[in-house]
């Protein structure tokens, strides 16, 4: 009998034990039999409190030890002598109950060899057992006594690293670990590697139960193989986390569909030069019944990483649709832009989908649908989507690119897609007033879209003066809340009945700016940049750092070459140009003066400078204006 020997807490209740005393039945376990005793150690003080001690003993007889060879084979793999799957839940029980009572980090990976298969076909299988068996002694060599190597099976391991103190020292011993497997072997005349591509998972972080830390090391494992191997890939938990609540509300998203949550509102857009609505956008709301209309920004975003958007995606086309047959009715043909995912987009069904809608439209009738796609699904796959758009073509659909000038199309790229349309992107509309640059990038795809015979539309417009600047860069077609929020298919009729007589949009159609009134527009909207990085600037403490940035003088301003050149053609010496010339000088005056206050740290001189420098360039705008408007009569 061999006796192993725990402390016990000291003995309090009870009655005092003197002598060792059986208080386990002899059982069996794993063919070996155990019986479990209690017993006192003589203490050095007569009447102090006896310390106590568990013994286990065990016993191997010899039917045991027969026992036991047929254990190793059931346990442990012949080939490399390390646990085999039978052990795994064993070896995982063991091992989290152990780091649970240590508070330490324990490890669990999945570890599959990179390159194994082509030894085995190459150099036979015996060479292939040859390599196998020296990695799981390259595992067992960096790790420690009590972690477990577990062969699978074929390549895959099962590593167990205890009593790791961080994450970091994790890092260390998977590296040790990749940096030995990584060696080369030799066997016979040949010399081969492999690598091994590793998924962990660290518990508590990860506090799972055993099946679901194996899965994730597996998740972590298939990762690290994409990421391009001979590497390790640690699971997230908080990714997993988040990845049940999306589950959970995507869930409730399909239950949305099937109780008819879902509904399209619809957003005008306007020809400018005809003053005519010439189509809509239809834009997905959900209606939920506690927290009323939801904007597709709650929900998109989720919904196109699933394929339930390709279902979605198709209800949209139905309803617009059947809202579209509606108007028809009402004596209303309008075109309805659809918003398309690119995942239902590149899905191998959405040509097939196209030709069944098409099959649908009452005979004789034009195709209504413009499909909206993005930039950056078109160029997911392009090949496909030009192919899917000729193809389509050819049953009435047209194709805008929407958000244009977000994504990173060239213009070989909008050669080889041909769509009909672009829509410019709502953020450089918002600004183009405020920001040169923006202006820029509108002008551009004016440009670009007129290169391409493309009809032009923006999109976000706000306010008259974004229209006024658009039209005067040769966009006509435009869609905003300046115009219109989207609103339900029904209220359509009543607005546009309503919308004939709105005097705000006659005010922008009659009032065309030409292209000399455009080039002030520009040079108006570059002032007041200017003026704007003079305040930020001011604002971000440019008097504590005793700077300011270096603009424009006004030589260098756009403003001044106009009048010497443009200006002074178009306006001769007209009194207004001479006197937007004399503000012009004094505003760029009192930003030096401005400058040398701020340079002398002279703060309170120079907030009143910035006022007056504030008055100064309104009053310069009010000029431009003027000027402007003489130039229109
Ligand atoms: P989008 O296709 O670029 O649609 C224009 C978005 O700008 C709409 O937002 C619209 O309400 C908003 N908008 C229009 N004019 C203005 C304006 O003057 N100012 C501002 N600030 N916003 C304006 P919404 O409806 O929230 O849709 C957001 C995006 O969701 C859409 O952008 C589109 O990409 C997507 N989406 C909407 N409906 C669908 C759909 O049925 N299917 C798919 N796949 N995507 C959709
Ligand atoms: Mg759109
Ligand atoms: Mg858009």
């Amino acid at each position: 009998m061999t006796h192993e020997r725990f402390p016990l807490a000291q003995a309090v209740h009870g009655e005092a034990i003197e002598q060792e005393t059986v208080i386990g039945i002899k059982r069996e376990h794993q063919n070996v039999w155990f019986q479990l005793n209690i017993y006192p150690l003589p203490s050095p003080q007569e009447n102090a409190p006896k310390k106590l001690f568990l013994s286990l003993a065990h016993e191997v007889s010899e039917a045991v030890e027969r026992g036991r060879d047929l254990s190793q084979t059931a346990h442990y793999d012949a080939l490399t002598g390390l646990p085999n799957r039978a052990l795994l839940n064993d070896r995982m029980k063991t091992a989290l109950a152990h780091c649970t009572r240590t508070g330490q980090i324990l490890a669990i990976c999945l570890l599959d060899l990179d390159g194994f298969k082509p030894i085995n076909d190459t150099l036979g299988h015996e060479a292939g057992d040859e390599v196998l068996k020296i990695t799981a002694n390259r595992l067992l060599e960096n790790m420690r006594g009590n972690d477990t190597a577990l062969r699978l099976g074929g390549d895959e391991f099962v590593l167990l690293i205890n009593d790791l103190k961080s994450e970091d020292e994790c890092v260390l011993v998977l590296n040790r670990i990749l940096a030995s497997i990584a060696k080369s072997i030799t066997i016979g005349e040949s010399v081969c590697t492999v690598t091994g591509s590793l998924g962990v998972t660290l518990f508590p972080n990860d506090p799972s139960d055993p099946g679901i830390l194996l899965r994730h090391a597996d998740q972590a494992m298939y990762k690290a193989k994409e990421h391009g191997k001979n590497d390790f890939e640690m699971f997230d938990p908080t990714l997993a986390s988040r990845h049940r609540a999306n589950r959970s509300t995507l869930a409730r998203i399909a239950k949305a569909m099937q109780k008819k949550q879902f509904e399209l509102h619809y957003q005008p857009q306007i020809n400018c030069a005809t003053g005519r609505m010439v189509g809509v956008e239809a834009l997905i709301r959900w209606n939920h019944p506690v927290l009323g209309i939801r904007s597709p920004g709650e929900f998109l975003p989720l919904l196109e990483k699933d394929d339930m958007i390709i279902e979605v995606g198709n209800w949209v086309i139905q309803e617009a649709l059947a809202q579209w047959r509606l108007w028809k009715a009402e004596g209303i043909d309008l075109t309805i832009g659809i918003n398309i995912a690119a995942r239902q987009l590149l899905h191998s069904g959405f040509g097939e989908m196209l030709k069944t809608v098409h099959a649908s439209l009452p005979e004789g009738e034009a195709n209504p649908l413009e499909l909206e796609i993005l930039e950056t699904a078109a160029l997911e796959d392009m090949n496909s989507v030009a192919r899917l758009i000729n193809d389509s073509r050819r049953l009435g659909y047209t194709y805008s690119l929407d958000d244009f000038g977000t994504g990173y199309s060239s213009l070989a790229h909008l050669k080889h897609l041909s769509v009909d349309a672009l829509k410019i992107d709502q953020s450089y509309v918002r600004d183009m007033l405020d920001d040169p640059g923006d202006l820029a990038i509108v002008q551009g795809i004016i440009g670009i879209a007129e290169a391409f015979d493309a009809k032009i539309i923006a999109e976000g417009v706000e306010n008259i003066d974004q229209i006024m600047m658009l039209i005067g860069m040769g966009c006509e077609i435009v869609q905003g809340f300046a115009i219109a929020k989207p609103m339900p298919g029904d209220k359509i009729s009543a607005w546009l009945t309503n919308y004939n007589s709105n005097p705000i949009w006659q005010t922008a159609r009659d009032s065309y700016p030409s292209r000399g009134q455009f080039e002030m527009l520009v040079i108006e909207v570059a002032h007041r940049h200017w003026f704007e990085q003079i305040e930020r600037a001011y604002r971000d403490g440019a008097i504590e750092k005793g700077r300011m940035p270096t603009l424009e003088s006004y030589d260098q301003c756009k403003l001044t070459s106009w009048y010497l050149g443009e200006g002074a053609a178009q306006h001769g010496h007209h009194s207004l140009l001479h006197a937007m010339d004399v503000n012009h000088r004094k505003t760029h005056e009192k930003y030096q003066q401005l400058c040398d206050q701020v340079a002398r740290h002279d703060g309170i001189s120079a907030s009143l400078t910035l006022k007056e420098l504030n008055e100064l360039n309104n009053t310069l705008i009010m000029a431009i204006h003027q000027l402007r408007f003489k130039e229109s009569r």
